[in-house]
């Protein structure tokens, strides 16, 4: 069988049950902080892997406008962020009535010129199948769907025949993203990347590229965003430089990686920074793996 792999953007109204949906196809939790609209890379949300398959799933926020707040240029842009998606998923809540949103959301797959898929969540909300025709016959009377799904993202019912059509429909290629990983988003490689942005520059002279900063754990609480990330370094005296007296540097280098991305994300941000020498890390393939794939993040992002 030829790999598949492939973009999939997920749409709909707020509450109609898209990050169940990504997370269930997931298969965990992909934590989410909600991101002001900002460049292509910034949406991913979460990478599915299977033996054969590789689906890039992007959520995008800001549907629910209404649309006459709706210009041309908008319009453009959301045609630019839809470049290179090989599907477009409209998630509908099948359980509530077909609104102004669902019409607006709509639009946007109407202008979209790939594959489109309507899922239409939370049959599990009501026995009576039926009621679904009417549903289908209101989305199909303005656009044909390449294909249409009754699942309910919560119990999982009709997901394993969503999943497996959608791969049907992503095109053949080789993977995007090593394949064990990475249930992430890159919000988490922006934190990387600013701590370690923060510490080359806070430290300049000293450690030009000696150093590697990796995300350890990534949590969204009620309150806060929990990030636990390790500075790698090459030698004790690395790890001296990037700790400064006191502490002070490793401090200041947090508190300005901090301030920038709870203003980038919008969110609370706990951030507990360590360092660690590692000799060589660069001949360690868990950590260059991981490393790789920031790589390959943003080579993705300027081609796109
Ligand atoms: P989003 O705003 O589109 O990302 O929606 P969420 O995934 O956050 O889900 C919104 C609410 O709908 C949450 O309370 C979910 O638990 C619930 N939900 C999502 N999918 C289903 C489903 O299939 N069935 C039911 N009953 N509830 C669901
Ligand atoms: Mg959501």
């Amino acid at each position: 069988m030829p790999f598949k792999c492939g973009y999939v953007t997920v749409i709909g109204r707020p509450n109609s049950g898209k990050s169940t949906l990504v997370n269930a196809l997931v298969g965990r939790k992909v934590a989410i902080v909600s991101p002001k609209p900002q460049t292509t890379r910034l949406r991913i949300q979460g990478i599915v892997n299977r033996e054969n398959a590789q689906i890039v799933l992007t959520d995008t926020p800001g549907i629910h406008k209404p649309a006459s707040a709706l210009n041309q240029q908008m319009m453009e842009e959301v045609q630019q962020s839809l470049d290179g998606v090989d599907i477009l998923a409209l998630v509908a809540d099948a359980s509530v009535d077909f609104g102004a949103g669902d019409r607006y959301a709509l639009d946007w797959v109407r202008r979209f010129h790939g594959k489109s898929f309507l899922i239409l969540n939370k049959i599990d909300l009501f026995r009576d199948k039926r009621k679904l025709l009417p549903r289908i016959e209101i989305y199909s009377r303005d656009h044909t769907f390449t294909e249409i799904f009754p699942v309910s993202a919560l119990t999982g019912n009709g997901m394993p025949a969503l999943e497996k059509s959608l791969i049907e429909h992503l095109p053949e290629g080789v993977p995007f993203f090593p394949q064990d990983q990475f249930t992430d988003q890159p919000e988490r490689f922006l934190a990387a990347e600013l701590v370690r942005e923060k510490a080359i520059l806070k430290t300049r002279e000293e450690l030009p590229h000696a150093i590697a900063v990796l995300v350890d754990t990534y949590e969204e609480t009620e309150k806060l965003l929990h990030i636990r990330a390790t500075i790698y370094v090459e030698r004790e005296g690395q790890k001296g430089i990037v700790i400064g007296k006191g502490g002070l540097m490793l401090k200041q280098i947090g508190t300005e990686a901090r301030l920038e991305l709870e203003s980038m994300l919008g969110a609370k941000i706990f951030l507990e920074l360590y360092v660690k020498v590692l000799p060589n890390w660069r001949d360690n393939p868990a950590i260059v793996r991981q490393l790789d794939w920031h790589r390959q993040l943003e080579q993705l992002s300027e081609e796109r």
